[in-house]
C-alpha cells in the first residue's frame, strides 16, 4: 500500500501470463485461408481488436470446438514466476485481476490450477452454437472508450479510481496500450515497452514474473 491507497494489478494473459499469444497459436495451427492479413491489421491497429479477433475465429468451424480447445490449453506455457507473484500478492494484500483479450474456453482452463477467483478474471466469451465460432464480448468498451477493444481494459481499470488505488498494469502488446495510459505504473514486455517509451509512460521492463516481484519488493522496502 502506498499513500493509504490499495495496490491493484491488472494483468494481461496472452503473451504475458502465457509465454505465447494463444490466439495467434490457434490460428496459425489451424491455418484457415486469409488469417495473416487480419492479424497484421490488428497488430498495426488498422483493425480494432474486437473486429479482427471476431473475424479470425469466424474462420474456424464450431465443429472443431474440441480440437481447438484441446490444442489451445495443451500448448499454453505459463511464464516463470506466475504462481510466486500470486502468492506475493496474497501475502501483501495486492488485488490481482486478469484482464485478458483472450477467450474463455482457454483462459479459464489454463488458469484453473492457480486459484484465482472467477470474478477476478475478465476475458471474452465464445459461442459454438452456429456453424462458425463466434466470439462474444461481455466486457465491451464503456462510453468513454472508442477503441473497440473487445475486452476493454480501460473500462475495467476505471472501476478502481486513482484516488483509492495504486494501479499497475502488466502486459506486452496492442491490447494493453489503452490501459497503460491510465495506470500509475506499467510492467512491460515487447511491443508494449516500445509504446511506453514512445508515449513517455512510467514503465519497468520484465521478462519473468520474478522481475515484477523484485520490483514490488523494492518499492515496499523504500516506503516502509
Ligand atoms: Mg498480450
Ligand atoms: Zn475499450
Amino acid at each position: 500500500m502506498s499513500g493509504g491507497k490499495r495496490d491493484i494489478i491488472f494483468c494481461d494473459f496472452d503473451g504475458t501470463i502465457t509465454v505465447n499469444d494463444n490466439i495467434i497459436a490457434i490460428i496459425r495451427h489451424f491455418d484457415p485461408p486469409g488469417w495473416q492479413p487480419v492479424v497484421d491489421d490488428i497488430i498495426h491497429q488498422r483493425k480494432s481488436v474486437r473486429q479482427g479477433v471476431g473475424e479470425l475465429f469466424r474462420m474456424l468451424p464450431s465443429a472443431k470446438r474440441r480440437e481447438v480447445t484441446e490444442f489451445a490449453v495443451s500448448q499454453a506455457k505459463i511464464r516463470d514466476g506466475f504462481a510466486e507473484l500470486l502468492d506475493y500478492c496474497r501475502e501483501n494484500d495486492i488485488e490481482f485481476l486478469v484482464t485478458s483479450g483472450g477467450i474463455d474456453f482457454f483462459v479459464y482452463p489454463v488458469l484453473e490450477p492457480f486459484g484465482i477467483p472467477k470474478e477476478n478474471i475478465f476475458c471474452n466469451g465464445s459461442d459454438f452454437s452456429g456453424e462458425r465460432i463466434e466470439i462474444t464480448w461481455p466486457n465491451a468498451c464503456d462510453s468513454e472508450c472508442s477503441n473497440d477493444c473487445g475486452m476493454c481494459k480501460p473500462t475495467v481499470i476505471r472501476r478502481y479510481p486513482p484516488s483509492a488505488y495504486n494501479r499497475m498494469l502488466i502486459g506486452d502488446s496492442v491490447t494493453d496500450f489503452a490501459g497503460a495510459k491510465l495506470v500509475d505504473l506499467v510492467f512491460s514486455r515487447a511491443q508494449l515497452t516500445e509504446k511506453c517509451r514512445e508515449l513517455g509512460l512510467p514503465h519497468i521492463e520484465f521478462e519473468t514474473f520474478h522481475d515484477v516481484i523484485r520490483h514490488l519488493r523494492q518499492e515496499r522496502t523504500v516506503i516502509r
